[in-house]
């Protein structure tokens, strides 16, 4: 987009990743008369199958780069870790939505937690740990037990190492190969839930409803909406993305993790993206995630978010998508497969999502 006008039906929207994510997000953008140009390194990426325009190339090439602007109106990001040198070169020429500094906040553990304090948002204790003589002064300020995590390219539990005493958190510093880590205080929580959230370039706002989250060695195995027994947290996380959202100058969908605690919510993490955990709101409301955000990014005005059914969105990591035969005959049940060719144990290979009459109904 050239302009702060919509972008209309027939133009282009550029994604760096070709993940699953860059994969539904191009299937949202086709009833929306819009198409999408994918760029990834990987020339067999889920998303090469559906998008108008494959771009193969790293993210610091920057001829792949300029060819992917040349292709679209707005470029988004399926992915943290995409360097920012790649934004600063798009942006010059075609407009980045979410920006550069959510990208930069969102990709460096310790500037997101600054971001969110200063924000005035719950976080659990933390602190930098730069060299090994950080290590103990660290550990004062947050408590033991701890966990050390790698300021960047963490995810999935990877980078990241449960310590329980000051000689277990020196280990796993050297462990993490020095990296620049952070210590964050262990949160004793009751549950893990996330809420996924939008806002438009004019500020308008939008929010799900809260999911609650089941991790499976350390990686998403299920959500399911409601969550009855969190009615109080869902007012509350609502005003926290919000909160975040307009901190942010934000533009687009964001996930946030949060920790449902005794004495309140915390913010885990954010992602600047459509999020795992939001894959439910593609079957179970009037408009999901991945629409949304196409919506959001070329300046549409945003879908209601009305949940009509009750949910639970699964995982089927590795081999279990073999199981498709069966799964396309289990009743009320979305099936959605990423056509991943290297079926690794695992990996995230497709989700379904189990529709149910709403409870209230
Ligand atoms: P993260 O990569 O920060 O999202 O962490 C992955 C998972 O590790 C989370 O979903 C939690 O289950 C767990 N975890 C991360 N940080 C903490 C913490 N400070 N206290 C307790 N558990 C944590």
């Amino acid at each position: 987009m050239k302009s702060n006008e919509p972008i209309a039906p027939g133009g282009v929207i550029g994604i760096l990743g070709g993940g699953q994510l860059g994969r539904m997000l191009s299937l949202a953008a086709a009833p929306l008369g819009l198409r999408t140009a994918v760029l990834c390194p990987d020339p067999n990426a889920p998303a090469f199958d559906v998008c108008a325009h494959r771009i193969v190339g790293d993210y610091t090439d920057v001829d792949a780069l300029d060819a992917l602007a040349a292709h679209c109106e707005v470029v988004t990001y399926e992915f943290e870790n995409v360097p920012v040198s790649a934004i600063d070169r798009l942006s010059t020429q075609v407009p980045v939505r979410p920006g550069r500094r959510a990208l930069a906040i969102t990709q460096e553990r310790f500037e997101e937690k600054s971001f969110l304090s200063a924000a005035g948002i719950p976080v659990a204790p933390y602190a930098c740990i730069d060299a090994e003589a950080d290590v103990s002064s660290a550990l004062k300020a947050v408590g033991l037990p701890a966990i050390i995590k790698t300021r960047r390219f963490g995810y999935d539990g990877k980078g990241q190492r449960l310590v329980r005493t000051a000689d277990e958190a020196f280990a796993a510093f050297r462990d993490l190969r020095s990296a620049p880590c952070i210590a964050e205080g262990f949160v004793k929580f009751d549950r893990e839930l996330s809420i996924i959230a939008a806002r438009t370039p004019d500020g308008t706002c939008a929010t799900w409803d809260i999911s609650e989250n089941i991790h499976e060695n350390h990686v998403l195995r299920r959500s399911r909406v409601p969550v009855p027994e969190a009615i109080p947290q869902a007012k509350h996380a609502q005003t926290l993305a919000q909160t975040i959202l307009q901190a942010l100058d934000y533009v687009g969908v964001i996930g946030i993790e949060l920790f449902d605690t005794p004495d309140g919510l915390l913010v885990n993490e954010l992602a600047p993206r459509v999020h795992n955990s939001g894959h439910w709101t593609a079957d179970a409301c009037v408009t999901g995630q991945f629409e949304q955000h196409v919506r959001a990014i070329s300046g549409w005005a945003l879908g209601e978010t009305t949940r009509h059914s009750d949910a639970i969105m699964t995982n089927l990591l590795g081999e279990e998508v073999d199981a498709w035969d069966s799964l396309a005959t289990t009743s009320r049940t979305k099936i959605h497969l990423y056509g991943k060719r290297d079926r690794r144990p695992g990996r995230k290979m497709g989700h379904i999502t189990r529709l149910l009459p709403p409870a209230n109904s």
